[in-house]
């Protein structure tokens, strides 16, 4: 069976070109990069040079990069690392209802520890008002936190316009930019933040590897102690292998970025042009121009989510489903309850995130595929009668 994967929002393949890239770094090139020995100075090199390439696409200086484990790391570190570090100036946070857990819960813990969050609404489309950032500042706000773009919708948020809110407030900027980074054209300048959080697996490296970008002057307690890697940022030996292969998925990252977003921009079209045309009972979640390159997600009436990925894995299509199975209810993902997604629609929910694989023979399958499977489970389901 030929297997169609559209779940690169998930992870991505490591590319064979990353592994080569990798795989001196674990017999011959296995030094400490703390040690003084040439067998340590050897990994040194490989990790800054590493560095060098990832500080450079961001236009950030080498000493503003910290590698992490991934972006659930990345998250935890800037904000309790900026919560802490702030607590006697202040003891608010701003953040977004659409947020990928790793900072929800995160910004969850603060408030037991005795911080304040406010969560900010969206409007329909995923998009959060830079004016209600403003809004939401006072003088006690050591922190905003808004992602790049969301996970599981695709919406592209005004992210330089909040960096710019933030800086002439003079509140420390984070931006989760997981999904973005390597995937979208930006510099941190560009997007006016002082953290930002980006991982690995998503553009093609390896996973558990991360960064954390974090603006010169911008204080920060580490979660980590024990070893003054990093800076004293990120303490534990450096993951050589892991920021190797990242470096080398960013430099073929910036390569093809502008020509992969365009082709990925005009099959995603496509996707939903053939889906509305073909099925009855859809709607399109997110914003229909500011979104990834790569996201599609529908809904669809009449239908469960879990129902539709089993049928579909079984003919070879892995996408994902934004409801999630609480006990015995079906319930939208926080995501899609921020979108105020209508109940009709609340528990039929498709994610399909293309990839540098992706082919246009891959979205005719899946546009020929799909109407079939609906039609099938809208045929069995009690939803439908
Ligand atoms: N933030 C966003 C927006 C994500 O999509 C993800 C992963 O799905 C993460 C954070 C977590 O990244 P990691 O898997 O590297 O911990």
């Amino acid at each position: 069976m030929n297997q169609i994967y559209m779940d690169s929002a998930a992870t991505t393949p490591t590319d064979h070109r990353v592994v080569e890239a990798m795989l001196p770094c674990f017999g011959e090139v296995y030094g400490n990069p703390s040690s003084l020995h040439a067998f340590g100075q050897e990994a040194q090199a490989a990790v800054e040079g590493a560095r060098k390439r990832i500080a450079s696409f961001l236009g950030a200086e080498t000493a503003e990069i910290v590698f992490t484990s991934g972006g659930t790391e990345s998250d935890n570190l800037a904000i309790k690392g900026v919560a802490y570090a702030n607590r006697k100036k202040g003891d608010h946070i701003i953040t977004s209802a659409i947020e990928h857990h790793a900072v929800l819960e995160t910004c969850r813990f603060l408030e037991q520890e005795g911080f304040r969050v406010t969560t900010l609404p969206v409007d329909g489309d995923g998009l959060i008002d830079p004016a209600a950032v403003a809004g939401a500042i006072t003088d006690k706000t050591i922190l905003i936190s808004v992602m790049h773009a969301n996970n599981e919708i695709g919406t592209i948020q005004f992210i330089a316009e909040i960096g710019a809110i933030a800086k002439k407030r003079r509140v420390c900027f984070h931006t989760d930019a997981v999904q973005t980074f390597g995937h979208l054209p930006f510099t941190v300048d560009e997007l006016n933040c002082d953290l930002l959080s980006a991982s690995g697996h998503k553009l093609y490296g390896p996973k558990g590897i991360g960064l954390l970008y974090i603006r010169k002057g911008t204080r920060l307690v580490p979660s980590m102690h024990g070893g003054e890697q990093e800076n004293g940022r990120r303490s534990s030996t450096l993951n050589v292998p892991g920021i190797v292969g990242f470096g080398k998925a960013v430099e073929l990252a910036e390569v093809s970025l502008a020509e992969e977003a365009a082709r990925l921009t005009a099959m995603r079209d496509r996707f939903i042009r053939g889906a509305f045309d073909r099925l009855d009972g859809i709607r399109l979640n997110g914003h229909p121009t500011r979104r990834l390159p790569n996201n599609i997600n529908i809904s669809l009436t009449s239908v469960e989510g879990e129902g539709l990925i089993l049928s579909l894995d079984m003919l070879g299509i892995a996408a994902s489903t934004g409801s999630a199975c609480s006990s015995s209810s079906m319930e939208a993902s926080h995501v899609l309850t921020a979108i105020g997604l209508p109940k009709a629609f609340a528990h039929g929910s498709l994610r399909f995130s293309l990839g540098r694989h992706t082919r246009e023979s891959d979205i005719d399958t899946v546009l020929e595929t799909l109407p079939q499977v609906v039609g099938r489970l809208r045929s069995l389901s009690p939803r439908s009668l």
